[in-house]
């Protein structure tokens, strides 16, 4: 179902960089702390206090920056690796100095892509449903973050308090171009920005805690078909900006929405909503109405009177810094998908699945595949059991008592049980404590050695107890013999699966 429109988004997204202390004090940086406790006379604006920059925030922007395929600090007419900081200057009640230090036209990062998947195939799709995407990354500068309004909500009319520990807290803000064309494609581009950046200690990425922020500008472009057009010339609406998107499902809806209303505005008046001829607007997204109210109108840089801080030295970026930034990425996310698939034969659906967990699990998955000689095999194994038995303990995998090597050597003493035989042993294991032999010696579930003579009689006696279903299976319903095979695994437990299968369909050829 295709729109009549083509939707464009650019994002601005702010992550909070993991530093222990603010940008230019000692303070710390840190979520939860009672309110105004974590303030000094910088990071409050007391006259004669002096900022000192956090070289760590630097050299987490460089990680993200680099990750993000940015130019660091290239800017033409300045020595490489130049970069400043410059006063915004606003008025609020949460910013008690009335400016923020952050980053106008030589940011630290800058030019940059970031590829990501739509929609990859998923078990129910077929391949190739998914596409990438390619994503301009426009800047990812650093800046000082605000405190919070505390409004009473109580709807009694009550005052609002100001906590002040967020102030001065180092944030990364990253604007993408125009060039995410859906919701989903918005989405994508967040989960791996996020995935990214939790992989390389950048930020956690949280939403809930306000440590990723996401505002969205959106605006559509309507085809003008009339005659006498060139092909290709459309219509633009003027730009919304979208704010207070609490949940990347927020983000989704909100876009749809206010595409919609934008297309409905502009039918109402294809000559007067366009680009140009209304101003920007800020809007606020309400996700409990499902709808985005316009606030106000947006400011214009020059409204913002920035200009260089003069307590702050610039700062240059060396080579060596950058250079060591690129060498602490490790793999990221697209690349360990790809290898993944190539060196495994995990489809891409899979490989999506194990990267999104982090690397420590795509470290599990290497270590148990090494040690089974097959990646296939260990992942399917893993997704079918130790996903499940972690997520039931709330347990993260560096914390499971099956080590990659015990779960190799599950795999492979456990590979001619069925699936449930597998389940029953690792839930006895974990609930007991135990490794996998004394599982099996406590459960009296092991594979059994192949008394072919032994089984073949219990196939036969199977089948003479199983009339219907031999019946069910002679008449057409090839799906009757599994009664025939379950009733043979339950009385022979550690059976070889095949080769009861096997048993029974030579049997049942007999009948
Ligand atoms: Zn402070």
């Amino acid at each position: 179902m295709a729109e009549p429109y083509t939707t464009v988004v650019g994002l601005e997204v702010h992550v909070q960089l993991l530093t222990r202390t603010k940008l230019f004090c000692g303070c710390p940086n840190r979520f939860g702390l009672p309110p105004n406790t974590a303030t000094c006379p910088v990071c409050l604006g007391l006259p004669g206090s002096l900022p000192v920059m956090n070289r760590e925030a630097v050299r987490l922007a460089l990680k993200a920056g680099l990750a993000l395929n940015c130019a660091i600090a290239s800017h033409p007419g300045q020595p490489p690796g130049f970069t400043k900081w410059d006063r915004k200057n606003y008025f609020y009640p949460d910013l008690p100095k009335n400016y923020q230090v952050s980053q106008y036209d030589l940011p630290v990062c800058h030019d940059g892509w970031l590829e990501v998947e739509v929609a990859p195939a998923s078990p129910g799709r077929q391949p190739g449903e998914g596409y990438s995407k390619r994503v301009g990354i426009i800047r990812a500068h650093l800046e000082e973050d605000a405190g919070k309004n505390l409004h009473d909500e109580s709807g009694r009319g009550g005052d609002t308090r100001v906590d002040l520990n967020r102030t001065g807290t180092p944030l990364l803000e990253i604007v993408t171009r125009p060039d995410l064309n859906s919701a989903d494609e918005a989405v994508a581009f967040l989960e791996e920005v996020r995935l990214m950046l939790r992989e390389l200690g950048v930020s956690d990425c949280e939403m809930q805690e306000g440590s990723l922020r996401c505002d969205a500008n959106v605006n559509i472009h309507v085809p003008l078909a009339s005659p006498g057009r060139e092909p290709g010339e459309y219509a633009a609406t003027p730009l919304t900006e979208v704010k207070n998107l609490n949940s990347f499902r927020a983000v989704g809806r909100a876009i749809q929405y206010e595409a919609a209303r934008q297309y409905e505005a502009f039918r109402a008046d294809p000559e007067g909503y366009r680009i140009g001829k209304v101003a920007k607007s800020t809007a606020g997204w309400d996700d409990a109405r499902g709808r985005a109210e316009v606030q106000r109108h947006k400011e214009e840089a020059a409204d913002y009177r920035y200009f260089p801080d003069p307590d702050l030295v610039p700062v240059v970026v060396s080579a060596e810094q950058v250079e060591a930034a690129r060498t602490g990425l490790g793999e990221l996310p697209r690349a360990q998908r790809a290898r993944l698939q190539s060196q495994y034969g995990l489809s891409a659906y899979d490989a999506g699945v194990f990267v999104a967990k982090g690397r420590p699990v795509v470290a599990y998955l290497e270590a148990v595949a090494a040690a089974v000689g097959d990646g296939k095999a260990a992942a399917n194994r893993i997704a079918d059991l130790v996903f499940p038995a972690l997520s039931a303990r709330g347990e993260e995998i560096g914390a499971s008592p099956v080590s990659a090597a015990a779960f190799a050597d599950f795999v492979q003493r456990t590979a001619p049980l069925t699936k449930q035989d597998r389940v029953d042993l690792l839930g006895h294991m974990l609930e007991h404590g135990v490794d996998l032999t004394a599982a099996m010696d406590a459960t009296g579930i092991k594979p059994q050695e192949l008394d072919e003579a032994a089984l073949r009689a219990a196939v036969a006696s199977a089948i003479a107890a199983n009339p219907k279903a031999v019946a069910d299976f002679k008449a057409g319903k090839a799906a009757a013999k599994m009664a025939i095979v379950g009733a043979v695994m339950r009385a022979n437990k550690g059976a070889p699966n095949e080769a009861v299968r096997r048993l029974v369909d030579e049997e049942l050829a007999r009948v």
